[in-house]
């Protein structure tokens, strides 16, 4: 396994840092966690600078960025701004990944392009009320007429609903309870369509991407815009939201990782720089193998993240250290930005301290994205305990 990266791999981290030097502050990630407004105006920057392109091949107006390009790219957002990373992973990576991997030629050429010149948003539902971890119990249900599909259904944490232009909504086309994973369509549904309600659902942290509920109440929703087309796309939802599982756990990882890189290097600076008893905290035993354990646990999450990463570039089997990282990463990412916490003290538990945020970002880790409890089942099954 060779972890290098390329001399190109290198110049797109300064680049992604530079551009998050010049465009992002903390003090604009402090007014977006206060306000809970979408940073729109940062998102069409990154547009222009060409990083929403970098996961999407050039034939869509991307840059035809492999595994470890979009790793670079999540990772050095993730640690230099929340709002760009925000503004860039859900409705560009989710939306676009989707169409990328699932949509028949026509609907990426249409809209892949959009997304990368940051003009369509969009957000992926899957979530609701009875179908949560048990995702294939999804009971929205698409009812075929003569030229469209009518909606009517539920989803409920959905992330960027209200800034999405469209929404990814998994569907079931067909009722049959012995067959669960079959049957399930995902649509693309503009959101402005007449039926589609979004309500915001306050919550704890990462609050550039609001979470919602969506109601669809008889939304009519053209054939053509089943992901894979119609017919193609009828009934072939479970096997699309498989598709790209291996490159969001891999990215969830990274991106925990950054969080706790970003809260380590903040509690380390202080405990350089603190003095209690006359000598700055570092010099005391107990914090500095706290900080030592700090730095050895990102460590192993990223080399976790980055052989997942590595396995896949290599069109190997990944789907075992993807959910290993995953786990791994959000687990290590809520004990460092906890642990971040107690070398600042009280300053620390303040909301003028920053790792704060980061507590609360690490929060979603083990629930978001297939939670840990599931991920260790995926693991155990792929371990073939049963
Ligand atoms: C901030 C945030 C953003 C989100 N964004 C999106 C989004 O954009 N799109 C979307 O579709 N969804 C989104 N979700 C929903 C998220 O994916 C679900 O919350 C998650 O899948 C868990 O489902 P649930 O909340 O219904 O919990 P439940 O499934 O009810 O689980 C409750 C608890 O039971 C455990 N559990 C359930 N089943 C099992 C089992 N078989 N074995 C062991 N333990 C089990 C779970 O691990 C969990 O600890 C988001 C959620 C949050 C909080």
């Amino acid at each position: 396994m060779d972890l290098s990266f390329t001399e190109e791999q290198e110049a797109l981290r300064t680049m992604v840092r530079d551009f998050i030097k010049r465009e992002t502050s903390k003090e604009l990630d402090r007014e977006i966690d206060e306000t809970g407004r979408y940073p729109a105006e940062l998102s069409a920057k990154m547009a222009a600078a060409g990083l929403f392109g970098i996961p999407f091949p050039e034939e869509y107006g991307g840059s035809g960025g492999g595994v470890f390009e979009f790793v670079i790219l999540c990772e050095e957002l993730a640690y230099g701004s929340e709002a760009a990373s925000a503004a860039f992973l859900l409705p560009v990576f989710f939306a676009g990944e989707m169409l990328l991997l699932n949509g028949n030629d026509e609907q990426r050429s249409k809209w892949i392009p959009e997304i990368v010149s940051g003009k369509l948003r969009g957000c992926f539902a899957l979530t609701e009320p009875e179908a949560g971890s048990d995702g294939a119990n999804v009971q929205t249900f698409a009812e075929e007429r003569d030229d469209c599909f009518v909606l009517n259904g539920n989803k409920i944490f959905i992330s960027g609903a209200d800034m999405a232009d469209f929404i990814m909504a998994v569907t079931r086309t067909q009722r049959n309870p012995e067959k669960k994973y079959q049957g399930i369509t995902i649509f693309m549904v503009d959101r402005k369509l007449p039926g589609v309600t979004v309500r915001d659902i306050p919550k704890l942290g990462g609050r550039a991407i609001s979470l919602c509920e969506i109601i669809f109440d008889n939304v009519q929703v053209p054939k053509d815009m089943a992901i894979g087309g119609y017919p193609d796309g009828i009934g072939a939802g479970w096997g699309h939201m498989w598709a790209s599982l291996d490159i969001e756990r891999i990215m969830v990882a990274i991106l925990y990782v950054a969080i706790a890189q970003k809260a380590f290097d903040e509690a380390l600076e202080h405990a350089k720089t603190r003095v209690q008893f006359g000598q700055t905290i570092g010099h005391f035993q107990a914090v500095q193998h706290q900080l030592a354990n700090m730095a050895i646990e990102i460590e192993a999450g990223r080399m976790l993240a980055y052989k997942a990463a590595w396995l896949k570039s290599q069109g190997k089997p990944c789907s075992l250290e993807g959910a290993m990282a995953k786990v791994y990463a959000t687990e290590m990412a809520l004990r460092v930005t906890t642990n971040a916490m107690q070398v600042f003290g009280g300053f620390g538990y303040t909301m003028e301290c920053d790792v704060q945020r980061y507590v609360r970002e690490a929060l979603l880790g083990p629930v978001g994205m297939g939670t840990n409890h599931i991920q260790r089942t995926i693991i155990a099954k792929l371990l073939e305990l049963f």
